[in-house]
């Protein structure tokens, strides 16, 4: 099976959604962190199907950087995180 790779740099509530598939926040009652970050990882996954990989080589400290996910321009830490879509 072949595998295209997709690198994103990404903040930790789309990395640990991605990486676990669980709820981001049990405490956001509201959902709305939680939907927008669902939101944003089916707009990386859209037609294609594979899995996430965890790429620990790429992950950061401190990042002022926009999560290339969820678009979130808060500072926090960035993590390596591949989608390998099945081609
Ligand atoms: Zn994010």
């Amino acid at each position: 099976m072949e595998f295209e790779i997709y690198e994103y740099d990404v903040c930790h509530d789309c990395f640990y959604a991605a990486m676990t598939g669980d709820p981001v926040d049990p405490m956001d009652e509201h959902g709305d962190r939680e939907k927008e970050v669902w939101d944003a990882i089916e707009g990386i996954i859209g037609e294609t199907k594979g899995h996430f990989a965890a790429a620990e080589e790429r992950d950061e400290g401190f990042s002022w950087r926009s999560c290339e996910c969820c678009k979130d321009g808060l500072g926090g830490s960035r993590y390596g995180l591949n989608w390998l879509a099945r081609v």
